[in-house]
């Protein structure tokens, strides 16, 4: 890594807990009036959605309560309506990476809407910035990203289109430890292994750059020292905590460098086989690290001292080694699913998921060369 480049982004990050009640303060000092809610229904049963609409009171003009998983495309033209009608000036997202990227949809679509109904280029550019708020409560890092991803799941054959504008960069991130007390042990596992994959593709990204792998090493440390606490009592909040600020090391890492191999597998089996991020996130992420290690051991190698593995006298391949079967280990400690079959995968479809692999633009970043459309199917025929 001689030469790097990376585009810091401008946002304003909270953490500790109870700090969702700092909402009223920040939209004051915003001077958001009216603010739109995307969330969905375990907010709402959680009673964090009634909370927040206590705490913004008559700014908060607009409620979808009910986002569905993976931003589907009919879901974002009804946010717009809502959004339009009431006329936001800001769009919250509570909840894991969907309820944010519904947000960041929204945000981006009425944006556009005024840009093209505002005659005037001098004030068009006033009403492009719809400003967005993640309050996240699972481990996805979308908070952190300038990035969302559309699905559209009526097309054959469905697939997951990736958006990428720094305006809908959140603007205000509030990370409430509190908010993750009820997250489920497998919700909590499998977004705690898209966490991690975040800081290992981080650490062998070709446009990695210092600041990013000290965010994803550190990342790492907390997330394999919390993630298992987590899932064994999530009431620990003191480990809910410490897995949160890996979390958003990861995000962090994340939002400035280009994801590989591993991110654009799981976008694609996520959109085109709807498999459910975090489960498509835990089964790939040690066969990917299998298939890049000899490329990218050496890069690898700090990950293993993260995971806190012994590595005395092995050669940097036999480490990667470890550090997949160290993340296998994880997931299996977790009872995540550990092959493709067991979410319903079909083998037949092995072929069609690598041809759409090889055509997407985050697996052409793979630092080890993806050449051929069979490479992936033999890595999915692996996890299969
Ligand atoms: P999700 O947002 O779809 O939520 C999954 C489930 O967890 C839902 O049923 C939700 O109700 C439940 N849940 C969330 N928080 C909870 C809580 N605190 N208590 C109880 N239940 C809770 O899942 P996700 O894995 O967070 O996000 C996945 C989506 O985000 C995918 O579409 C993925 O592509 C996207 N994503 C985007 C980025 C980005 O940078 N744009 C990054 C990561 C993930």
């Amino acid at each position: 890594m001689d030469e790097f480049r990376y585009v810091s982004l401008a946002q304003e990050v909270v953490f500790g807990p109870g700090c969702l009640d700092r909402i009223s303060e920040a939209a004051e000092r915003y001077g958001w009036q009216r603010l739109m809610l995307c969330t969905n229904r375990s907010m709402r049963a959680d009673g964090i959605a009634a909370r927040l609409e206590s705490l913004l009171g008559g700014r908060l003009v607009a409620v979808l309560d009910g986002v569905q998983p993976h931003v589907q495309a009919e879901q974002v033209a009804q946010a717009l309506t809502l959004a339009a009608k009431k006329k936001v000036q800001a769009v919250i997202g509570l909840g894991g990476g969907s309820p944010i990227g519904m947000a960041k949809a929204a945000a981006s679509e009425l944006a556009q809407k005024h840009k093209k109904s505002t005659p005037s280029p001098a004030t068009a550019d006033n009403h492009s910035h719809i400003a967005v708020i993640a309050i996240p409560t699972t481990y996805a890092g979308s908070e952190m990203t300038p990035v969302y991803g559309v699905t559209y799941a009526h097309e054959s054959p469905p697939r997951k289109v990736t958006v990428h504008n720094p305006k809908i960069t959140p603007r205000l991130v509030l990370y409430d430890p509190e908010l993750t007390l009820d997250l489920p042990p497998e919700m909590t596992a499998s977004t705690g292994i898209n966490a991690l994959a975040h800081c290992i593709e981080a650490l062998y990204s070709f446009t990695r750059h210092p600041l990013s792998t000290a965010a994803a090493l550190s990342g790492i440390q907390h997330i394999t020292h919390a993630l298992l606490r987590c899932y064994n009592d999530g009431k620990d909040l003191e480990a809910r905590s410490e897995m949160l600020i890996g979390a958003h090391l990861a995000g962090q890492s994340l939002s400035s460098v280009s994801m590989g191999l591993h991110h654009g597998i799981c976008h694609v089996l996520g959109g085109t086989a709807n498999v459910p991020h975090g489960f498509a996130n835990s089964i790939m992420l040690p066969h990917v690290i299998r298939f890049n290690a000899e490329a990218v051991a050496q890069q690898l190698l700090p990950a293993a001292s993260a995971m806190s593995l012994h590595t005395d006298g092995l050669r940097p391949v036999a480490i990667a080694e470890k550090t997949a079967q160290r993340v296998h280990k994880i997931v299996h400690d977790m009872k995540l699913p550990q092959r493709l079959r067991e979410v319903d995968v079909k083998e037949e479809d092995l072929p069609h998921l690598a041809q759409l692999g090889f055509q997407n633009h985050t697996v052409q970043n793979n630092p080890r060369p993806i050449v051929n459309a069979k490479q992936i199917e033999d890595l999915l025929r692996e996890a299969w």
